[in-house]
């Protein structure tokens, strides 16, 4: 494989509900970043029907370019047809590095891509950087149970890909005076050749917990002791508008479900205010919600590896000092 050969920096554009995915327009920024220290285009890759007009979207967030494949085909998102069109968009226009938002779809087609193109992919990356001269990606996660940071590099192969997970980058401030170029691809494939039909799309009813929207979340965990304990976290949440957060622990005891995990395995959450309760900060906790603006941590151990990460650290049992701050925030100012 001739390296030499690959250039400029690709984010796959996911399209939700007829917009542009958040995290793809995150990924734009870090994006930016790297192709200004590489001196190279970043282009977006935009995949759909009817998408022709979301193309404009990714230029004031940095894109240099969009490649689009506006086809009936890609109406719905099937792993076959989108692979179909990555792969022989890279083959002609060979980037060096592509990123992808690390959503269930992000990561269905990054890795049925990385597969098909027999190169490497980091999964779940929550730092990224470029090498300015051998155009090397950094692409940094958790790794060994967390004890260590991994910085993970694809030297033989590109492009070189990695997943992101949403709210881990930052997206640039929209530039609407920013233009760029689309340049229309088009790909020859019949329905017929496409094995996954989409018979029906099921909207879940259960209303959806929106963690990483949320400006305050009150966050439990195993040093809650029970399910009734649990319900600690629930009453302190109610009582000051917050959205419940949970460690793996206690989603796993069966206290909460994993709709309000937040970390690595769980959801990435950049409130205003993050309370951390009876959790003793692991780091794929931490992962999922160092970002916060306030942290502030109750824990029975002085020692707990969350008061090296909080703004606010307060020693103690979690049903003595919650009660207090529940009757604090009762309070009337005089
Ligand atoms: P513990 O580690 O048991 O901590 C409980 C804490 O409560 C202790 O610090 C204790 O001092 C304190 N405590 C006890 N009683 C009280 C009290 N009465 N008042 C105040 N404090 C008290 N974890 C996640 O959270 N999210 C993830 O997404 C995630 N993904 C993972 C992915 C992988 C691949 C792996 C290997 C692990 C993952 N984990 C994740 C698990 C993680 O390693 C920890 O095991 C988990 O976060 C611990 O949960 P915890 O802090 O609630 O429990």
């Amino acid at each position: 494989m001739n390296l030499e050969e690959y250039c400029g920096i690709w984010v796959y554009l996911e399209v939700h509900e007829g917009r542009i995915a958040p995290v793809s327009l995150e990924l734009l920024g870090a994006g930016r970043q790297m192709a200004d220290k590489r001196g190279v285009p970043l282009a977006g890759l935009l995949i759909g029907e009817g998408v022709r007009d979301l193309a404009q979207t990714a230029f004031p967030y940095g894109a240099d370019q969009v490649y689009l494949y506006d086809d009936p085909i890609f109406c719905d998102y099937r792993t076959e047809s989108y692979m179909r069109a990555v792969i022989e968009c890279v083959n002609k226009n060979k980037p060096e590095i592509i990123l992808y938002g690390a959503t269930s779809t992000g990561k269905d087609l990054a890795s049925a891509v990385a597969t098909d193109l027999e190169t490497g992919l980091t999964a779940d990356t929550t730092m990224l950087d470029v090498n300015a001269e051998t155009g090397l990606l950094e692409a940094s996660r958790p790794a060994f149970g967390g004890n260590i940071m991994a910085t993970i590099l694809c030297k033989k192969h590109r492009p070189q890909m990695a997943t992101v997970r949403p709210k881990v980058m930052k997206a640039l401030e929209p530039d609407t005076a920013r233009t760029g170029e689309i340049i229309e691809e088009t790909i020859t494939l019949l329905e017929e050749d496409i094995r996954t039909k989409v018979l029906k799309i099921v909207r879940e009813t259960k209303e959806k917990v929106r963690l990483d929207e949320a400006d305050v979340i009150v966050a439990g965990g195993k040093g809650l002791g029970s399910k009734e304990g649990f319900a600690l976290i629930h009453r302190f949440a109610e009582k000051i508008g917050a959205t419940v957060g949970a460690s793996r622990d206690a989603v796993e005891a069966g206290w909460i479900d994993h709709d309000h995990q937040v970390g690595q395995t769980g959801v990435t959450v950049t409130p205003k205010i993050y309370f951390a309760i009876g959790i003793s900060g692991a780091i794929q906790h931490l992962v999922g919600m160092r970002n916060s603006g306030l942290i502030i941590a109750i824990n029975k151990d002085p020692n707990a590896l969350i008061f090296q990460s909080c703004h606010y650290g307060i020693v103690g049992d979690a049903f003595e000092i919650v009660p207090l701050l529940m009757e604090a925030f009762q309070k009337k100012p005089d």
